[in-house]
């Protein structure tokens, strides 16, 4: 029982009893024995909504109790704000929470004073190489989701940032949570932690697969699905409805997840009573004011219908919202990517997974799903005190696909987590920041370092680390990030910079040659270009007649471009240049006040797309800076103003008044045209030019006139001038 365990700061065990929360789960209990909440290492390898949660923090709660501090790692930044409102209900018993998002560029001192941080581990990673002293009181780190190890982008960099979390502090309690993976045992020998491997839970699950009329379920069971013309999940959707539970739907992409929730809404709406009705409505206006583009525009109809859609192309707000509905119960069904199955906490009655293949880019067509995939998929299923259980299912198109799907996924164990540390991108990011904080001075100090990897744990290869290693270092001398002596090795001025900047070597490196390359004052076209080819933009890809629009494009422009362009000649390189400009096109636009609805449509991409290739723009443009400074390089302010009008989203002339707040692009527009130029204009001109060119909206304008330390903020008795009429009130 969870009084039964010492050390819990005072009101801790009576707060978890109000929770409902008495008794531990079976596997929390293996935990508590393991020695979770003494300072032990435990990996818990337990399936989904078993309860991992608590035992993470049981652990952090006792380390801190006993005076220590807690770091809990997460894998995406939005389960960052989720799990730090889950600990702040601690902080009325005197427990501090932090939680480190932003910039890759700061120490985070401030967090020195919290008890419990909260971050990424691409953020914990920048922090320790920003130097933040108060890493060294860590006493207990806890990594969620700990399989991500096996991803080939993110793994590596949570692979070693507990190392040297580890290295820093040898009695460091590591608590890894991890979903039901084959082989947890060597996760927990590389982490000497003991191993909780369970496959309880607290709800049952059943899984099956449909075929025909005939839901075939694992205990050998058959359920009649009726179906007259109805599509295979339209019908499992209704058949949960009757019985008045959720669903969600898993598809393989982001176009089949819009679709399938327009055609849901079709079955939801049935359902839905009058108050519902009336909820669903102003969530959906809600998803409407949150962002003005045909994708909220879409999800907002299905929403008023019960259904809605779910993926990483939705704004934070509608994603949120979307959730918060979901669990409201007014939205009946969500049809997802697989982005939703990764973490964030939306169970449901019944799970679908509609498409067990999706299009892979290395095999240059339509693969299976992993295992490991399909079961997180699996394990939203049943919420624990709403649901009598929970039931997965995928669907089969033939008899034969029947038999296949149980064998690939109603019987198989998740694949082995695999480390992908031994790769030349991620050992080149890592050999240089382990050099650069001091984590290794040596060649053979950097081998022993990389010996206490999750890679050095599982290989057989002996020489692959070194080997690689090697090449790398060769690279980072080359490009003088790193000296080399005797076997010796230093970061150079120009290497700590990039390390502590967090961009990979070779972003730092193109970006130098771009910058050096630059005749007269660089354009924002070419810096948004020179930013876009390096390794740490995601690119845009091509697709069919692109290729011939961005090459007239490219000579166009070529005389902008930092560097010289590859022939036509060279394939690959060509039409890597191409994306990239396609990316930079993206970024002009935006910075040139283009809608974002027509930026959607003209790219093909989602509003969160543009957010995140601006964000990705932010921080290389800045990075830039720094570089061009760090060099002596004169084209500093050229970046500056290429940096302010993406972050900001327009043209030069009003980079003044959109960096007030709640002024904004459209907004800073409409002052503009206003005769309203500037901040000064602002605090001096007519209130009601300025209430006319907000369209008379006077709480936003009082607001504004505040933000902007106008003395006479106050609206009373003042008339918009002009054509104000379409937004009153
Ligand atoms: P996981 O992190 O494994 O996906 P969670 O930690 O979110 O699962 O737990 C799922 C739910 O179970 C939560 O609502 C939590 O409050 C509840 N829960 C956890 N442990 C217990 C327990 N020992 N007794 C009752 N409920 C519990």
């Amino acid at each position: 029982e969870i009084s039964d365990i010492p050390d819990l700061p005072e009101g801790v065990p009576e707060h978890f009893r109000e929770q409902g929360i008495e008794e531990l789960y079976p596997p929390q209990g293996e935990a508590v024995e393991a020695g979770v909440a003494d300072g032990e290492s435990v990996v818990a390898s337990v399936p989904t909504a078993s309860g991992k949660t608590l035992v993470a923090e049981l652990a952090m709660l006792t380390s801190v109790a006993r005076g220590g501090k807690a770091l809990y790692i997460v894998p995406l930044r939005a389960l960052a704000s989720e799990k730090k409102a889950e600990f702040e209900e601690f902080e009325q018993y005197g427990v501090e929470v932090g939680v480190s998002t932003g910039n890759y560029d700061s120490d985070g001192d401030w967090l020195a004073q919290k008890d419990i941080i909260v971050a990424t581990s691409e953020k914990v990673d920048s922090l320790v190489r920003n130097g933040a002293q108060w890493v060294d009181d860590l006493t207990c780190v806890v990594a969620d989701e700990v399989h991500l190890v096996d991803s080939k982008n993110r793994g590596p960099t949570l692979e070693v940032t507990l190392a040297k979390l580890r290295k820093l502090n040898e009695n460091l309690q590591t608590v890894a949570l991890s979903a039901t993976v084959g082989n947890a045992d060597e996760i927990a020998d590389w982490l000497d932690a003991t191993l909780v491997d369970s496959s309880w839970r607290p709800i049952d699950l059943q899984k099956g697969v449909l075929y025909g009329q005939a839901l075939h379920l694992d205990d050998g069971s058959k359920k009649q699905i009726s179906r007259g013309n109805e599509k295979a999940t339209a019908a499992l959707v209704e058949d949960t409805l009757s019985d008045e539970g959720s669903s969600l739907v898993f598809v393989n992409s982001r176009r089949n997840a819009e679709a399938a929730a327009r055609r849901l809404g079709d079955v939801t709406r049935d359902y839905l009573t009058s108050e519902e009705r009336t909820e669903l409505h102003d969530i959906a206006d809600e998803i409407r004011d949150a962002s003005d583009t045909q994708t909220s525009d879409d999800l907002a109809d299905a929403v008023e219908k019960g259904s809605a859609f779910h993926h990483a192309g939705l704004s934070s707000e509608s994603r949120e919202l979307v959730e918060d509905a979901f669990r409201d119960r007014l939205v009946k069904v969500i049809s997802a990517t697989p982005t939703l199955a990764a973490g964030v906490n939306t169970p449901s009655r019944r799970v679908i997974v509609r498409d067990w293949r999706r299009y892979d880019g290395d095999v240059g067509g339509m693969a299976p799903l992993d295992v490991l995939e399909v079961h997180q998929m699996f394990g939203r299923a049943g919420r624990p005190g709403l649901d009598p259980y929970g039931e997965a299912v995928l669907i089969a198109n033939s008899h034969d696909e029947l038999d296949e799907l149980f064998d690939r996924y109603v019987w198989a164990d998740p694949e082995p987590v695999r480390s992908k540390l031994a790769a030349e991108p991620a050992l080149r990011t890592h050999v240089l920041a382990t050099v650069a904080s001091g984590f290794a001075d040596t060649e053979d100090e950097l081998v022993s370092f990389l010996e206490r990897t999750l890679y050095a744990t599982q290989t057989d290869e002996t020489g692959r680390l070194e080997t690689v290693s090697q090449n790398v270092l060769e690279y980072l001398e080359r490009n003088e990030f790193l000296e080399r002596e005797d076997g010796g090795l230093r970061a150079t001025g120009l290497g700590h910079r990039v390390s502590q900047l967090y961009i990979d070597p070779m972003s730092a490196a193109e970006i130098i040659d771009g910058l050096r390359a630059a005749e007269g004052r660089p354009t924002a076209l070419g810096l948004f270009h020179l930013v876009s080819r390096t390794p740490d933009m995601y690119e845009l890809y091509l697709r069919s007649g692109d290729r011939e629009e961005y090459t007239e494009l490219a000579y166009e422009r070529e005389s902008e471009f930092l560097g010289s362009m590859p022939s036509e000649f060279e394939d690959n390189a060509f039409e890597d240049w191409l994306s990239a400009l396609k990316t930079a096109r993206l970024l002009e636009d935006w910075a040139s006040e283009l809608d974002e609805d027509d930026m959607a449509e003209r790219y093909g991409v989602g509003p969160g797309d543009i957010r995140g290739k601006v964000e990705t723009a932010e921080w290389l443009l800045n990075a830039a800076e720094r570089l061009a400074g760090e060099l002596g390089l004169d084209s500093g302010a050229a970046i500056r103003e290429a940096k302010k009008r993406v972050e900001y989203g327009v043209e030069e002339e009003l980079l003044d008044l959109a960096g007030v707040r709640n002024v904004g692009r459209k907004r800073a527009r409409r002052l503009y045209d206003a005769g309203i130029e500037s901040r000064a204009d602002l605090r001096e001109a007519d209130k009601s030019v300025v209430l006319g060119a907000l369209r008379g909206r006077r709480k936003t304008a009082e607001t504004i006139f505040e933000n902007v330390g106008r003395k006479d903020p106050d609206l009373e008795g003042v008339e918009a001038d002009g054509d104000a009429e379409t937004e009153v009130g």
